[in-house]
């Protein structure tokens, strides 16, 4: 992968590297981008909005590693709210959206997959987070073409992986669905500790499970992700 397009820094405050740090470790694993994705404010310890509307002040580049802009944001509601106002998810480089349970209890599975469908429909949103959390179900025969439809990646998240080994078969099955639909997806770490950056194991081993070939990733080349997120 050239870029890794989920990591939380201190300011998540539930992760422990700076974004310096993190640089430090992408230029160790020849990373060409990486992109800051601190928790949406509707976490109990994620940054305020001031926060993501000052993210204008870091710098494109930092030597020649691309520093984007993101956010993973909270599904709010089962109309699909975000946790942040849409003149601020517009500055955003990268929009990842998902559930989390502090922001939103599992509804049934039939409303999250109405929440997920709605929130596609009326924000903008680049990818959906790490669909193995098994408490929050989903109709992926309802919620993929539509993903498909509004061109929205799906997430395969080392991190939540790693966390939860008993959703990695499921997953793999998950992923078989979404490919037969033709989506795209990015791999990312979700990193809250800097040596997590760019480590991509059991991603890996979901990939080659679930038959996904390598031009479906996006962050596999970087010209080929800077054309899926509009950016220069
Ligand atoms: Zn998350
Ligand atoms: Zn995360």
């Amino acid at each position: 992968m050239e870029a890794d397009l989920h990591i939380h820094t201190i300011a998540s405050g539930d992760a422990f590297g700076t974004i310096k740090d993190a640089l430090f470790v992408a230029r160790k694993k020849n990373l060409k981008a990486i992109a800051i994705t601190e928790h949406g404010p509707a976490m109990p310890c994620g940054p305020h909005k001031y926060y993501f509307n000052n993210m204008e002040l870091i710098p494109r580049y930092d030597g020649s590693i691309k520093i984007l802009k993101g956010v993973e944001a909270n599904i709010m509601d089962r109309f699909g709210n975000l946790d942040l106002e849409e003149v601020i998810l517009k500055k955003m480089d990268i929009v990842i959206a998902g559930f989390h349970t502090f922001a939103l209890k599992p509804l049934s599975r039939g409303e999250n997959t109405e929440a997920l469908v709605k929130a596609i429909r009326t924000h903008r949103i680049h990818v959906i987070a790490h669909l193995n959390y098994s408490e929050y179900p989903v109709d992926e025969e309802v919620l993929f073409p539509v993903m498909k439809e509004r061109d929205v990646a799906l997430e395969i998240n080392e991190g939540a992986l790693l966390k939860r080994r008993d959703t990695v078969e499921p997953f793999v099955q998950k992923l078989k669905k979404a490919n037969r639909i033709g989506i795209k997806f990015i791999v990312s770490s979700d990193a809250h500790y800097p040596d997590a950056i760019g480590k991509f194991v059991l991603s890996h081993y979901v990939i080659k499970k679930a038959g996904i070939d390598e031009s479906q990733i996006l962050n596999r080349n970087v010209k080929l992700l800077y054309e899926f997120l509009k950016i220069k």
